[in-house]
Protein backbone atom coordinates (compact mmCIF):
# COMPACT_ATOMS: atom_id res chain seq x y z
CA UNK A 1 0.00 0.00 0.00
CA UNK A 2 1.76 3.45 -1.18
CA UNK A 3 0.26 6.72 0.39
CA UNK A 4 1.99 9.91 -0.47
CA UNK A 5 1.90 13.55 0.93
CA UNK A 6 2.37 16.50 -0.93
CA UNK A 7 2.87 19.97 0.49
CA UNK A 8 2.46 22.90 -1.72
CA UNK A 9 4.10 25.49 0.35
CA UNK A 10 4.98 29.15 -0.12
CA UNK A 11 9.03 28.47 -0.25
CA UNK A 12 8.79 24.49 -1.13
CA UNK A 13 6.85 21.85 -2.59
CA UNK A 14 7.84 18.36 -0.70
CA UNK A 15 6.73 15.11 -0.92
CA UNK A 16 6.65 11.92 0.81
CA UNK A 17 5.85 8.47 1.18
CA UNK A 18 3.41 7.90 4.21
CA UNK A 19 4.03 4.86 6.74
CA UNK A 20 0.72 3.20 8.75
CA UNK A 21 2.41 5.23 11.89
CA UNK A 22 2.28 8.55 9.57
CA UNK A 23 5.69 8.92 9.48
CA UNK A 24 7.22 10.36 6.45
CA UNK A 25 9.74 9.02 4.93
CA UNK A 26 11.37 9.06 1.33
CA UNK A 27 11.14 12.88 1.51
CA UNK A 28 12.00 14.85 -1.26
CA UNK A 29 11.94 19.06 -1.73
CA UNK A 30 12.07 21.30 -4.30
CA UNK A 31 12.08 24.84 -3.88
CA UNK A 32 8.75 26.79 -4.67
CA UNK A 33 9.45 27.11 -8.92
CA UNK A 34 8.51 30.52 -10.21
CA UNK A 35 7.33 28.73 -13.72
CA UNK A 36 5.91 25.33 -14.49
CA UNK A 37 4.46 24.68 -11.33
CA UNK A 38 2.33 21.65 -12.51
CA UNK A 39 5.56 20.01 -14.51
CA UNK A 40 8.08 20.27 -11.00
CA UNK A 41 4.74 19.02 -8.63
CA UNK A 42 4.67 16.02 -10.86
CA UNK A 43 8.28 15.09 -11.79
CA UNK A 44 8.57 15.28 -7.47
CA UNK A 45 5.31 12.77 -6.90
CA UNK A 46 6.67 10.34 -9.90
CA UNK A 47 9.77 10.57 -7.88
CA UNK A 48 8.77 9.64 -4.74
CA UNK A 49 6.04 7.31 -5.90
CA UNK A 50 8.33 4.85 -8.39
CA UNK A 51 6.88 2.23 -9.91
CA UNK A 52 4.28 1.59 -7.05
CA UNK A 53 0.58 1.91 -7.36
CA UNK A 54 -0.41 4.77 -5.31
CA UNK A 55 -3.80 4.46 -3.01
CA UNK A 56 -3.94 7.97 -1.40
CA UNK A 57 -2.56 11.43 -1.88
CA UNK A 58 -3.08 14.00 0.46
CA UNK A 59 -2.17 17.09 -0.45
CA UNK A 60 -1.40 20.01 2.03
CA UNK A 61 -1.89 23.62 0.07
CA UNK A 62 -0.98 26.85 1.10
CA UNK A 63 -4.15 29.23 0.81
CA UNK A 64 -6.36 29.94 -0.45
CA UNK A 65 -8.03 27.01 -1.67
CA UNK A 66 -11.14 25.26 -3.08
CA UNK A 67 -11.44 22.56 -1.41
CA UNK A 68 -14.65 21.02 -2.68
CA UNK A 69 -13.51 21.79 -6.12
CA UNK A 70 -9.92 20.20 -5.39
CA UNK A 71 -8.23 24.06 -6.54
CA UNK A 72 -5.53 25.28 -5.27
CA UNK A 73 -5.34 29.52 -6.15
CA UNK A 74 -2.55 29.94 -3.54
CA UNK A 75 -0.98 33.58 -3.76
CA UNK A 76 2.45 32.15 -3.42
CA UNK A 77 2.51 30.80 -6.63
CA UNK A 78 1.43 33.07 -9.94
CA UNK A 79 0.79 31.04 -12.34
CA UNK A 80 -2.03 29.11 -10.14
CA UNK A 81 -3.73 32.49 -8.47
CA UNK A 82 -6.89 32.25 -10.28
CA UNK A 83 -7.06 28.59 -9.26
CA UNK A 84 -5.30 25.05 -10.98
CA UNK A 85 -7.36 21.93 -10.40
CA UNK A 86 -4.44 19.99 -8.38
CA UNK A 87 -6.65 17.20 -7.08
CA UNK A 88 -7.69 16.29 -10.65
CA UNK A 89 -3.96 16.26 -11.69
CA UNK A 90 -2.91 14.28 -9.42
CA UNK A 91 -5.81 11.63 -9.98
CA UNK A 92 -4.83 11.64 -13.69
CA UNK A 93 -1.31 10.92 -12.36
CA UNK A 94 -2.30 8.10 -9.94
CA UNK A 95 -5.41 6.88 -11.56
CA UNK A 96 -6.19 4.30 -8.55
CA UNK A 97 -5.54 7.33 -5.75
CA UNK A 98 -8.27 8.79 -3.69
CA UNK A 99 -6.80 12.13 -3.54
CA UNK A 100 -7.30 15.00 -0.92
CA UNK A 101 -6.38 18.86 -0.55
CA UNK A 102 -6.53 20.56 2.49
CA UNK A 103 -5.44 23.63 3.85
CA UNK A 104 -1.52 23.44 4.94
CA UNK A 105 -2.76 24.72 8.51
CA UNK A 106 -5.25 22.52 8.80
CA UNK A 107 -2.60 19.02 7.83
CA UNK A 108 -0.42 21.12 10.63
CA UNK A 109 -2.98 20.96 13.37
CA UNK A 110 -3.80 17.58 12.71
CA UNK A 111 -0.10 16.51 13.01
CA UNK A 112 -0.09 18.51 16.70
CA UNK A 113 -3.07 16.98 17.48
CA UNK A 114 -1.70 13.06 16.56
CA UNK A 115 2.16 13.86 17.62
CA UNK A 116 3.08 16.89 18.88
CA UNK A 117 1.76 19.99 21.92
CA UNK A 118 -1.92 19.33 21.37
CA UNK A 119 -2.04 16.02 21.73
CA UNK A 120 -4.03 15.28 24.85
CA UNK A 121 -5.83 19.13 24.33
CA UNK A 122 -8.73 18.90 22.37
CA UNK A 123 -9.40 22.63 21.70
CA UNK A 124 -6.34 24.43 20.42
CA UNK A 125 -4.83 26.68 17.75
CA UNK A 126 -1.81 25.88 14.94
CA UNK A 127 0.05 29.04 13.90
CA UNK A 128 2.74 28.72 10.83
CA UNK A 129 5.11 31.73 10.66
CA UNK A 130 7.53 31.33 7.77
CA UNK A 131 7.34 33.95 4.41
CA UNK A 132 4.30 33.85 4.99
CA UNK A 133 1.76 32.68 7.93
CA UNK A 134 -1.05 29.57 7.74
CA UNK A 135 -2.87 28.31 10.86
CA UNK A 136 -5.10 25.31 11.41
CA UNK A 137 -8.38 24.97 14.51
CA UNK A 138 -8.86 22.15 16.29
CA UNK A 139 -12.14 22.29 18.71
CA UNK A 140 -13.66 19.08 19.91
CA UNK A 141 -10.65 17.33 18.85
CA UNK A 142 -11.93 18.02 15.22
CA UNK A 143 -10.13 20.08 13.16
CA UNK A 144 -12.00 22.62 11.46
CA UNK A 145 -12.13 22.91 7.27
CA UNK A 146 -14.91 25.65 6.72
CA UNK A 147 -17.51 26.56 3.93
CA UNK A 148 -14.49 26.10 1.11
CA UNK A 149 -11.73 24.40 3.41
CA UNK A 150 -9.86 27.74 4.57
CA UNK A 151 -10.82 27.84 7.81
CA UNK A 152 -7.81 28.73 10.50
CA UNK A 153 -6.32 31.11 7.51
CA UNK A 154 -5.37 32.96 10.59
CA UNK A 155 -2.86 35.29 8.69
CA UNK A 156 -5.48 37.27 7.26
CA UNK A 157 -7.21 38.21 10.53
CA UNK A 158 -6.72 42.07 11.29
CA UNK A 159 -4.48 43.24 13.61
CA UNK A 160 -5.28 46.75 15.71
CA UNK A 161 -2.69 49.44 16.10
CA UNK A 162 -1.13 48.05 12.24
CA UNK A 163 -1.99 48.71 8.68
CA UNK A 164 0.16 47.24 6.81
CA UNK A 165 -1.03 46.16 2.78
CA UNK A 166 -1.37 43.07 2.29
CA UNK A 167 -0.92 40.41 -0.80
CA UNK A 168 -4.36 39.05 -0.67
CA UNK A 169 -5.82 42.72 -1.47
CA UNK A 170 -6.48 43.96 1.75
CA UNK A 171 -4.46 46.18 4.98
CA UNK A 172 -4.05 45.36 8.78
CA UNK A 173 -3.52 41.67 8.43
CA UNK A 174 -1.66 39.70 10.76
CA UNK A 175 0.34 38.31 7.60
CA UNK A 176 1.59 42.22 6.25
CA UNK A 177 3.03 42.42 9.58
CA UNK A 178 4.45 39.17 11.08
CA UNK A 179 5.10 37.09 7.88
CA UNK A 180 8.81 36.59 7.33
CA UNK A 181 8.39 38.06 3.82
CA UNK A 182 6.75 41.18 5.34
CA UNK A 183 9.14 41.11 8.01
CA UNK A 184 11.95 41.69 5.85
CA UNK A 185 10.33 44.10 3.51
CA UNK A 186 9.89 46.08 6.79
CA UNK A 187 13.53 45.98 8.42
CA UNK A 188 14.67 46.19 4.52
CA UNK A 189 12.90 50.11 4.78
CA UNK A 190 14.25 51.12 7.25
CA UNK A 191 17.88 50.07 6.62
CA UNK A 192 18.79 46.23 7.57
CA UNK A 193 20.77 44.73 4.55
CA UNK A 194 20.13 40.93 5.89
CA UNK A 195 19.69 38.38 3.27
CA UNK A 196 16.40 36.43 4.83
CA UNK A 197 14.49 35.26 7.43
CA UNK A 198 17.92 33.25 8.97
CA UNK A 199 19.85 36.75 8.85
CA UNK A 200 17.20 38.68 10.49
CA UNK A 201 16.87 36.07 13.29
CA UNK A 202 20.56 36.03 14.30
CA UNK A 203 20.59 40.04 13.65
CA UNK A 204 17.34 39.67 16.34
CA UNK A 205 19.69 37.45 18.54
CA UNK A 206 22.97 39.75 18.98
CA UNK A 207 20.35 43.03 19.35
CA UNK A 208 20.30 44.27 16.14
CA UNK A 209 18.20 47.65 16.13
CA UNK A 210 16.16 47.22 13.59
CA UNK A 211 15.66 43.64 13.85
CA UNK A 212 14.58 43.67 16.93
CA UNK A 213 12.37 46.45 15.87
CA UNK A 214 11.04 44.07 13.52
CA UNK A 215 10.25 41.14 15.38
CA UNK A 216 9.08 42.89 18.60
CA UNK A 217 6.29 44.59 15.79
CA UNK A 218 5.65 40.91 14.58
CA UNK A 219 5.41 39.31 18.11
CA UNK A 220 3.24 42.50 19.13
CA UNK A 221 0.77 41.64 16.20
CA UNK A 222 1.05 37.87 16.78
CA UNK A 223 -0.04 38.19 20.66
CA UNK A 224 -2.78 40.22 19.65
CA UNK A 225 -3.87 37.93 17.18
CA UNK A 226 -3.72 35.11 19.04
CA UNK A 227 -5.38 37.25 22.10
CA UNK A 228 -8.35 37.83 19.93
CA UNK A 229 -8.80 34.18 18.58
CA UNK A 230 -7.97 32.64 21.89
CA UNK A 231 -11.67 34.98 23.01
CA UNK A 232 -13.72 34.00 19.53
CA UNK A 233 -12.83 30.26 19.85
CA UNK A 234 -12.51 29.34 23.51
CA UNK A 235 -9.04 27.24 23.62
CA UNK A 236 -6.48 26.81 25.82
CA UNK A 237 -3.48 26.25 23.69
CA UNK A 238 -1.74 27.96 21.09
CA UNK A 239 1.25 26.44 19.06
CA UNK A 240 3.56 28.83 16.99
CA UNK A 241 5.66 26.99 14.50
CA UNK A 242 7.50 28.08 11.41
CA UNK A 243 10.95 28.65 11.01
CA UNK A 244 10.37 32.46 11.81
CA UNK A 245 9.23 30.93 15.45
CA UNK A 246 12.67 30.49 16.25
CA UNK A 247 13.16 34.00 16.23
CA UNK A 248 13.89 33.22 20.35
CA UNK A 249 12.59 36.20 23.21
CA UNK A 250 13.56 39.19 20.31
CA UNK A 251 9.50 37.43 18.93
CA UNK A 252 8.28 35.92 21.84
CA UNK A 253 8.52 38.25 24.74
CA UNK A 254 6.65 40.74 22.85
CA UNK A 255 4.01 38.28 22.02
CA UNK A 256 3.14 36.92 24.83
CA UNK A 257 3.66 40.39 26.20
CA UNK A 258 0.26 40.89 23.68
CA UNK A 259 -1.47 37.94 25.00
CA UNK A 260 -1.73 38.79 28.57
CA UNK A 261 -2.48 42.42 27.44
CA UNK A 262 -5.48 41.34 26.04
CA UNK A 263 -6.44 37.90 26.75
CA UNK A 264 -8.30 39.06 29.95
CA UNK A 265 -11.67 37.25 29.80
CA UNK A 266 -12.32 35.23 32.72
CA UNK A 267 -11.68 31.51 30.53
CA UNK A 268 -8.68 33.07 28.95
CA UNK A 269 -5.80 33.12 31.91
CA UNK A 270 -5.28 29.31 31.85
CA UNK A 271 -4.28 30.63 27.45
CA UNK A 272 -0.88 28.58 27.02
CA UNK A 273 1.41 29.50 24.12
CA UNK A 274 3.88 27.48 22.97
CA UNK A 275 6.13 26.78 20.43
CA UNK A 276 5.93 23.12 17.98
CA UNK A 277 8.35 20.61 18.74
CA UNK A 278 7.75 18.65 15.20
CA UNK A 279 10.28 19.97 12.89
CA UNK A 280 10.28 20.70 9.36
CA UNK A 281 7.66 18.01 7.92
CA UNK A 282 4.63 18.52 10.32
CA UNK A 283 2.54 19.93 7.47
CA UNK A 284 3.25 16.90 5.53
CA UNK A 285 2.91 14.63 8.35
CA UNK A 286 -0.64 16.34 8.48
CA UNK A 287 -1.22 16.11 4.82
CA UNK A 288 -0.13 11.89 5.30
CA UNK A 289 -2.45 12.01 8.47
CA UNK A 290 -5.38 12.72 5.61
CA UNK A 291 -4.26 10.58 3.11
CA UNK A 292 -4.35 7.35 5.47
CA UNK A 293 -7.61 8.53 6.54
CA UNK A 294 -8.75 7.61 3.44
CA UNK A 295 -7.90 4.28 3.52
CA UNK A 296 -9.10 3.81 6.93
CA UNK A 297 -12.39 4.88 6.13
CA UNK A 298 -12.50 2.45 2.45
CA UNK A 299 -11.67 -0.62 4.85
CA UNK A 300 -14.95 -2.75 5.83
CA UNK A 301 -16.14 -2.47 9.28
CA UNK A 302 -16.54 -5.80 10.34
ZN1 LIG B 1 -4.38 39.68 3.93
Amino acid sequence: MTILALEIGPTRFAAGRISETAGAQDTREIPTPAHSAWDHCRDLLLEVAGTDRVLAVGIAASGPIDMTAGVIASNAIPEWRAGFAIEKAVKELFPHAVVLLTLDGVCLAMAERQFGAARDVPDSVTINVTSRITGGITIGGLALVGRTGNAGNIGHVLVPGFDDVCECGGHGCLEAVAGGTAMLRWARARGWSGNDGKALITSGYIGEETAVSTLERAGTALGRAIASVAALLDVDLVIVGGNMAGAGPALWIPMRRAVSDHARLGYLPGLRVVGSDLGDNAILIGAGLLALATQQRARPNF
